[in-house]
Parts: structure tokens; C-alpha cells; sequence
């Protein structure tokens, strides 16, 4: 596992402090499963571990990509809520699962906290509740439940790049999460839109995959009504 991990520095926006994180190799990385919600299983490692960057020496914590990102109203929010309460940790080393779910805990607080858009929360919610999959904890519907209520939302009311890979992915999950569910009807409204949408003809193999999904729903639909 130590070859597929390597460190990588960051400079902490809050406190300006370095630390390190570790990063996956994703080229080493060897598929074993592809899930219907898009999950993807690895063998040996599961990379949403490392997603989540956490300073240990002030406690900020996001992901990867809007890290650095933060602006002065949110630091002068995290300062007064959480800086003074953190005790130092260090997420620094190979995570195990409950690292990992603290990570991802303490990023959705700050989102929160930050009140960070609903897509943002509902990937982080959807994210967890893979890694609740992989345990088998019951918690993973808890936070598909999340994941669902805060994707349906931004879809409605946040300005997704519209036709863009986030817009059609969002329906997809929405989709996805309510066939999950059994809110078959729901399913097969969300997989239309993801279907109506111009922009999934330039990715193929979710409209395969969305076609195939909504025949799934349709199926589980008529049998319900039929029962
Ligand atoms: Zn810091």
C-alpha cells in the first residue's frame, strides 16, 4: 500500500503552516468494481480516503480542489467557531476508515459552517456514505438520504454550469439515489432529464448507462404497479 501513496505538501490558507497529506497514485490503481451510483472500488486502496485535506495545527479543513480557497468572511467565521476548540491532529499518515470519516465530517461542518453550495455538500454526503458502504454500516443510507436532498436541491435552485458533466452527473444521482430508495417514478423523471440533456452526447458511456438505468426503473416501476 506504501507505493500507493506519496506525500504531498500544502501550505494551510488559515494559518500558513505546511503539513503534509497524502496523496493516491492514480495510476497504479486497479478497478475491481464499477457501482451503480457511480462508486468506483479500487483493490487495495480506496482513494476517498485522501480526498479531504485537514491542517493539524489550526483544525481547516476542505477538499482538495477549493482548499486554498477561502475567503476572509470564512476565516473570521472559522477563527470565532472553531480554530479556538481545536485540539491538534494529525491526518497526515495512511488513514484508516474512521480518519477517513472523521475528515469528511469535519469538512462538512465547515461547509456548513460556511454554508458552502449544496452540491458541494451533497458530493461530501455522497462520498461518505460510499465509504459507509465499504464497512456495510447502516449509516450509508443516512447520508445517501443527505446526499439526495442537497443534489435534487442545487439542481433546482443553484446555477449548475448548465449542460456541463456536473449538471448531467447531478440528475444522474439524483436518479440513482431514488431508484436506490425504490422512488421509482422519481427515477425515471431524473434519468430523462439527464437523457434531454444536449451535453450527454459527448459522454457515451453514461448515456449507455443512464438508458440502461432508466430500463431498470421502468421494470421495477411496472412489476410495483402490478404487485
Ligand atoms: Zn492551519
Amino acid at each position: 500500500m506504501d507505493t500507493l501513496l506519496y506525500d504531498k505538501t500544502v501550505n494551510c490558507p488559515v494559518c500558513q503552516r505546511d503539513f503534509t497529506s497524502k496523496k493516491v497514485r492514480s495510476r497504479k490503481l486497479i478497478i475491481a468494481e464499477k457501482q451503480d451510483d457511480l462508486n468506483v472500488v479500487y483493490k487495495d486502496i480506496n482513494p476517498l480516503y485522501y480526498h479531504v485535506l485537514v491542517c493539524p495545527e489550526c483544525g481547516y479543513t476542505g477538499t482538495e480542489v477549493e482548499f486554498e480557497d477561502i475567503s476572509p468572511i470564512h476565516k473570521k467565521i472559522f477563527d470565532d467557531q472553531i480554530r479556538y476548540k481545536w485540539k491538534q491532529r494529525n491526518y497526515g499518515n495512511p488513514r484508516t476508515v474512521e480518519e477517513a470519516i472523521e475528515t469528511y465530517k469535519l469538512a462538512l461542518l465547515m461547509a456548513q459552517l460556511f454554508k458552502k453550495p449544496k452540491n458541494y455538500i451533497g458530493n461530501i454526503c455522497l462520498k461518505l456514505a460510499w465509504i459507509y458502504r465499504e464497512i456495510k454500516s447502516n449509516k450509508e443510507e443516512e447520508f445517501l438520504k443527505y446526499a439526495l436532498v442537497n443534489l435534487q436541491e442545487s439542481y433546482q435552485e443553484e446555477r449548475l454550469e448548465s449542460a456541463s458533466i456536473n449538471e448531467i452527473t447531478t440528475a444522474y444521482i439524483v436518479a440513482e439515489i431514488n431508484r436506490r430508495f425504490g422512488n421509482y417514478k422519481e427515477a425515471i423523471v431524473w434519468y430523462a432529464k439527464v437523457l434531454d440533456n444536449p451535453v450527454i452526447k459527448n459522454h457515451r458511456q453514461l448515456q449507455l448507462k443512464t438508458r440502461e438505468q432508466w430500463r431498470v426503473a421502468k421494470g421495477q416501476y411496472d412489476e410495483e404497479k402490478t404487485a
